[in-house]
């Protein structure tokens, strides 16, 4: 297949502005500072590019990272190959799946022991070394989902040799409201991570993700673990945005017709005319993450115009209502906005029913990408 960047006309550009993704790493550091700021970038770095997000937040002073598998640690790590910093760390938050656990120290990766199981199989890795050997340690304060249960720290305490040759860097848990600061799991997940924490005394305390810093002092102890931020989603449910805007997202018209009223347009014909109307055609779809749960919400933008998105979202199109453009300026090719500064990553999610989160994962693999504003450029 010819990618998108080797043709002189891609259907659909995305911008990444690695300038905004920088700015937005060092305003969360300067609101934890003294403790440290890492990084969280799984899944490609929220879909934007773990590479290039990488080598921006490096460039920044960002030492922590962090990814979900081991496949990401490892690819991340060959693709940086020497520039990967002497003292920079990459943990796996997923930790290893047995047999993994070789790939993670050939590679340099710190798993994250999730269970008694995975620090068994760290143990017996560290056993066969004969050394100590490094990772971090995750307790469930309530999300029950990854982290060591009460059930089974009362066996650590009882058992305190199940820890033996292994060398505990960071001692880590997962807030579960953090976006909603009034609710009160905050701070009983709070209470519960001091308590885990007490039991390494020697590790960094690490338990706030993007929210949970804006959650406050109480919440940083030795390194946070922003993703979401990073990369332009609001943190805060019901308060301004501190972030910079970090994607912009355009499409080509295609072409457009007159339609009369009471004509109806697309799959089952969810969307009919009021009035007469022009309607184009955006090379935009659903294939694209552009979600189908959009169809008739978002609005698209053209020449300063507010395009209403018409009818369902197709897997490789869109139709907008474009009777109010004029139509000499409507030429096959032009660009259309789909995610600006008008209608953004966090307004989409909501006009979808989702969180920005999902609408910066599902960026697809046919946009052109493009990186603006490289800081180590
Ligand atoms: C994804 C993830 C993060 C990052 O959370 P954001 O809300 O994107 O800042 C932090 N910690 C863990 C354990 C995660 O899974």
């Amino acid at each position: 297949m010819m990618t998108p960047s080797a043709l002189s006309c891609a259907a659909a550009l995305l911008d990444i502005d690695l300038g905004a993704i920088a700015a937005n790493w060092c305003l969360l550091a300067s609101t934890t500072a003294p403790a440290r700021c890492g990084a969280v970038v799984k899944a490609d770095a929220y879909g934007l590019g773990a590479v290039p997000v990488v080598r921006t937040l490096l460039h920044a002073g960002c030492r922590e990272f962090f990814v979900a598998l081991v496949e990401e640690g490892v690819a991340l790590r060959q693709a940086l190959g020497g520039a990967w910093p002497a003292d920079a760390r990459l943990h796996v938050l997923h930790g290893a799946l047995p047999g993994a656990e070789r790939d993670c120290l050939a590679h340099g990766l710190l798993p994250v022991l999730n269970s008694l199981d995975q620090i068994e199989r760290w143990q017996a890795l560290a056993r066969e070394q004969g050394r100590a050997l490094p990772a971090a340690i995750q307790g469930d304060t309530g999300m029950a989902r990854l982290g060591l249960s009460p059930v089974e720290l009362a066996r650590l305490d009882a058992e305190p040799a199940r820890l033996d040759g292994i060398a505990a860097t960071l001692v880590m848990s997962h807030l579960v409201s953090a976006e909603d600061a009034a609710d009160p799991v905050n701070a009983l997940q709070l209470q519960r991570f001091r308590a885990l924490r007490a039991r390494w005394p020697r590790a960094a305390g690490c338990l706030a993700n993007s929210s949970g810093i804006f959650l406050g002092r109480d919440f940083h102890f030795d390194l946070s673990r922003p993703g979401a931020a990073l990369y332009g989603v609001a943190p805060m449910t019901g308060r301004p945005n501190p972030m910079r805007a970090v994607v912009h997202l355009q499409g080509r018209l295609i072409q457009w017709r007159e339609v009369a009223a009471g004509d109806a347009v697309g799959y089952n014909h969810t969307w009919t005319a009021a009035r007469a109307s022009r309607i184009a055609t955006v090379s935009v779809g659903y294939a694209d993450g552009y979600l189908r749960s959009l169809s008739s919400r978002a609005q698209l933008r053209f020449d300063g115009k507010t395009l209403p998105l018409v009818g369902r979202v197709s897997m490789d199109t869109v139709t907008v209502d474009a009777t109010d453009v004029p139509a000499d300026t409507l030429q096959p090719g032009a660009l259309v906005d789909l995610i600006d500064s008008v209608q953004d990553i966090n307004a989409l999610a909501q006009q979808a029913g989702t969180n920005a989160y999902e609408i910066l994962t599902s960026l697809g693999p046919r946009y052109r990408r493009q990186y603006l504003n490289d800081p180590r450029a």
